[in-house]
């Protein structure tokens, strides 16, 4: 059984060569994400160009995602570090106001947000430097808020300043990601994540922008606030995927809060089939070490049992010492962690949406009660996959379809394994045996497996929806060795009036026709090949048992009795 949960990895100056990118996709990363709080248009052009070589290098597709800074508070550019302490009293406020205050001239944190202080309140709690240091104001005077410090610590430029009690009146989406979002779509980015959402108008108004450019380029919101952790449902509600950023809702509601706002999250995102990627400090120890700590293992393994569809690295493999190590041990942990089965939603619970969730919901369950090998779903837009997903089915399931934007799309589906198929055939039946042969070539799969197929009416790759399911039995794979499948392949025993004759190129080796004869005239050889016993084929009564069980129809049973 192949992974199921799927690995988010950002791209940073430790792994942004096509090598190093080619080896993280062979060790199991599924999507490679940019951060572009850091980095040129230029230099991110570069990465993503590394990426598409890569995939194609190793000939495998991973998705990108484009991760947009939203309206991150920061201190402005320092001559010098500011050395804050316990007790001080130091002033706030927007960089170019800073001159007109010299009486706060050695005691002012500048900052770019320039609506800082009309946005705070007297008693507002500023935190510095992802919370390494905490402030808290007592009074403004006039652009600037006064401010005492309640932990110390040192304050270098550019660090990032949290007001987790304050409504921030910055929108969530700021010029800066516009020009990003632009920037990403002009270089068909897969996914695009939004910071700091407040409610679902943020994610409605960039939906509204994608719409308007005729793009359906799917949106990740990130929680992180605590207002979008209150809006939690009418967020879900809108977009088509969830990031649980820990990294600032640690900072902005106390990290003490985030490992059971992590578990209902992801509970409310499995209920209504909403992809949720957990992000942030996963494995940070290998930042610097080859080994993450016990607490780390943990954390991954946890994240997959409370049923996260996604993991995610960040300073790890963007600018860690281990990035490969980072990615092996993850894709370890979650494979190790997915031997306990996940849970799965009650049918009877679940609202089944629409007639192609239904229709995957029913093939995964027909997979799953006649031991089939893979559930096949032809997919035009990845929905199908998404709702099979969203089912967590117990079954291998292959994402196939003719677009190469969905194959990248997919790898972000929990259990779902994208892959691409070129049709090249006009009608729905030919285009069938166009691919199951091309899945023989490819040995995925072997005489006498099932495989269940969905797809819609008429052609294969339609928008539209599955309504069709069909299983189908493997036949015709020539085994090694008989690629002549008309020479010395039969093998026959004359019994009394007739004949039994087995095909091994045919033969699946399954041993059902073994376990149904009592006469025992089904044997394997020192090879464990299916053959015929010539000292008791003249006990055959001819009931044909073994040839109703045959799923291959390598049997065949000639009586000439009247
Ligand atoms: C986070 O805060 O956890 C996060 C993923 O966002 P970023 O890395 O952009 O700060």
């Amino acid at each position: 059984m192949s992974r199921r949960a799927k690995i988010v990895a950002t791209i940073g100056p430790s792994s942004n060569s096509i090598e190093m990118i080619e080896k993280l996709i062979i060790a199991g990363m599924n999507v490679c994400r940019l951060n572009m709080s850091h980095g040129t248009h230029e230099g991110h052009a570069e990465v993503i160009s590394n990426i598409r070589t890569a995939s194609k290098n190793i000939g495998k597709e991973v998705a990108i995602l484009c991760d947009l800074q939203g309206p991150k508070i920061r201190v402005d550019k320092v001559d010098q570090n500011l050395i804050l302490k316990a007790g001080e009293e130091w002033v706030i406020g927007p960089s170019h106001v800073q001159d007109k205050y010299p009486e706060y001239k050695d005691n002012f944190i500048p900052t770019v947000y320039k609506d800082l202080v009309t946005d705070s309140h007297d008693t507002a709690t500023i935190l510095f430097d992802d919370g390494l240091m905490e402030a808290k104001a007592y009074a403004k005077d006039r652009d600037v808020l006064k401010i005492k410090i309640v932990i110390g610590g040192e304050l270098k430029s550019n660090k990032g300043i949290n007001l987790p009690d304050v409504n921030i009146s910055a929108p969530s989406f700021t010029e800066k990601d516009r020009e990003d979002l632009l920037f990403g779509l002009r270089h068909d980015v897969d996914y695009v994540a939004l910071s700091f959402v407040r409610t679902k108008e943020c994610i409605k108004q960039v939906k509204y922008l994608l719409h308007k450019l005729k793009k359906n380029t799917p949106i990740i919101s990130k929680i992180e606030k605590p207002e979008a952790v209150e809006n939690i449902d009418e967020i879900i509600g809108v977009t088509d995927c969830i990031m649980i950023a820990r990294g600032d809702m640690g900072v902005e509601v106390g990290n003490h809060l985030v490992p059971g706002i992590q578990k209902d999250i992801i509970k409310k995102c499995n209920e209504v089939g909403r992809p949720v990627i957990t992000a942030t400090q996963m494995l940070e120890s290998m930042t610097n070490n080859p080994r993450p700590t016990r607490a780390e293992a943990n954390d991954v393994a946890n994240a997959i049992w409370d049923g996260t569809d996604a993991v995610m690295l960040s300073g790890e493999t963007a600018g860690g010492q281990y990035p490969l190590e980072a990615v092996t041990m993850m894709s370890d942990i979650i494979e190790e962690a997915e031997k306990k089965p996940s849970e799965r939603p009650l049918l009877r619970h679940m609202d089944l949406e629409s007639v192609s969730s239904s229709v995957q919901i029913a093939a995964s369950i027909i997979g799953e009660k006649n031991n089939a090998k893979w559930v096949v779903a032809v997919t035009q837009s990845g929905y199908s996959c998404l709702k099979m997903s969203r089912f967590r089915s117990k079954m291998e399931v292959l994402g196939v379809t003719n677009s190469l934007a969905v194959i990248r799309k997919m790898n972000l589906y929990w259990g779902i394994t994208p892959y691409y198929f070129q049709e090249n055939e006009a009608d729905l039946s030919a285009l069938q045996e166009q691919m199951i042969e091309e899945l023989k070539k490819k040995e995925l799969v072997h005489n006498g497996d099932k495989i269940v197929i969905t797809h819609g009416d008429g052609k294969f790759f339609r928008q539209g929806t599955s309504n069709s399911i069909r299983v189908e039995i493997i036949k015709d794979v020539p085994k090694e060795g008989t690629k002549n499948k008309d020479k010395d392949v039969f093998l026959e025993e004359n019994i009394d009036n007739g004949r039994i004759i087995l095909d091994t190129a045919l033969c699946a080796s399954c041993q059902a026709c073994i376990h149904i004869c009592p006469h025992d005239i089904w044997i394997k050889n020192e090879n464990n090949d299916t053959i015929i016993n010539a000292n008791t084929a003249k006990d055959c009564a001819k009931d044909m048992e073994c040839v109703a069980k045959c799923p291959t129809g390598a049997i065949e049973i000639i009586s000439t009795d009247i």
